[in-house]
């Protein structure tokens, strides 16, 4: 933990000491977490960890990621044995051997900025769990000494490119892209075996016409790195900005997969301006609910597995393990497309690939 007194773990190189209750930009003492969870999609054990160097105007954990001066409050500091010792339980628990949970995973907030305690905590889980699979996702702001810890422990990384050009970069996260750029290219050049996907979120007239550049950027590193191109949610200080249309992503994605020279490019999703279709469709068929906006939200929590039709949970048989869940809109209207007589797109799934677990080793 001795970098945490003169810290210059990313590339703000702050110099303070943190143990002592110094903050430098991130704004954060001694690491603190946030929260864990067993996280099913991604078999993982995932530790979100609290702060951040970046301050992007649509950060989606922006209650987290600029702790503490959002007035949150959260675990807070966990030794780092603590940790890793629930960490081990809960994924040898009989949940965690359902959900086949194989790796710990790291996010926040960024998790570089508390690497040596992040560091530690992976040294104990390993100790009693040596094939332990380890995840990181990162803004890529960290330094490279960090980066080069980071491709030794990790197992999987995914680097998010926020935008191409310096103004842009700065005016989104509130910090300069030299010193993404020069890490994607570390990462690529001494680490490629353990990139996940880099991606970019496609934020409408901001950075949208940079989304090129980028792809073009890591495509005359290693045109075989996956590129994921996802689109912005309204959030934070860009709440009131909308996200990318269906047309204006699928411009993108064909736009890149095209020209940028990159062989793995995956494009979905955008932001819904109407209702999404199979939901109309399936309200127009369900009884038991009288007017239109009820069965309009009996029709999307049917479709997210609801099996009730009168959504009273108190009666519920399965309401201690309720199997109804987020669905995003695209995924509903690509089911709606899916049914017989329907068209499928053919270029590319509409849900983000599952990544394919890597010798011993997880996404962010
Ligand atoms: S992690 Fe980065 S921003 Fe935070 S104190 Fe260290 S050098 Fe500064
Ligand atoms: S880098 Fe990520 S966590 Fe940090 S402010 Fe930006 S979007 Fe939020």
């Amino acid at each position: 933990m001795e970098e945490f007194k003169n810290c210059k773990l990313c590339s703000w190189e702050c110099g303070v000491n943190r143990l002592e209750g110094e903050t430098g930009v991130c704004g954060v003492g001694v690491p603190e977490v946030a929260y864990c969870n067993l996280a099913q999609v991604l078999r993982s054990y995932s530790v979100t960890m609290l702060g951040c160097n970046f301050k992007c105007i649509y950060c989606n954990a922006y209650r987290i990621s600029q702790y503490p001066s959002t007035g949150w409050f959260y675990r807070g500091y966990v030794e780092a044995p603590a940790l890793a010792s629930e960490a081990i339980q809960r994924i040898k628990s009989k949940m965690g051997r359902e959900m086949g949970v194989n790796k710990l995973s790291f996010t926040g907030g960024e998790p570089t900025i508390h690497f040596p305690y992040i560091k530690k905590v992976v040294e104990l889980v390993r100790a009693e769990m040596p094939g332990i699979g380890v995840g990181f996702a990162t803004n890529g702001f960290m330094s490279v000494k960090t980066l080069q810890q980071v491709i030794e422990i990790c197992s999987y990384v995914t680097f998010e490119i926020k935008a191409f050009n310096d103004d842009t970069h700065r005016a989104v996260t509130g910090a300069p892209v030299e010193p993404v750029l020069r890490n994607a290219e570390y990462l690529i050049k001494n680490g490629r075996s353990k990139i996940r996907a880099f991606r970019t979120i496609v934020i409408p007239g901001i950075n949208d016409d940079e989304i090129e550049d980028i792809a073009e950027f890591i495509a005359s590193i290693d045109p075989t790195v996956p590129l994921r191109i996802i689109p912005f949610r309204p959030n934070y200080i860009l709440y009131y900005h909308p996200g990318p249309t269906r047309e204006r992503m699928e411009e993108i994605g064909r736009a890149v997969s095209a020209r940028s020279g990159l062989e793995n490019v995956w494009w979905g999703g955008y932001y819904p301006v109407e209702s999404a279709r199979r939901a109309v469709e399936t309200a127009q068929s369900l009884e038991g609910m009288q007017h239109r906006g009820a069965k309009l939200a009996l029709a999307y929590s049917r479709l997210a597995g609801c099996i009730s039709t009168t959504r009273n949970c108190g009666e519920c048989p399965l309401r201690a393990n309720c199997p109804a869940g987020l669905k995003e809109p695209w995924l509903l209207d690509l089911e709606a497309r899916a049914k017989p007589g329907a068209k499928l797109k053919s270029s590319k799934s509409e849900s983000e690939p599952e990544p394919k677990p890597r010798p011993g080793f997880e996404p962010g």
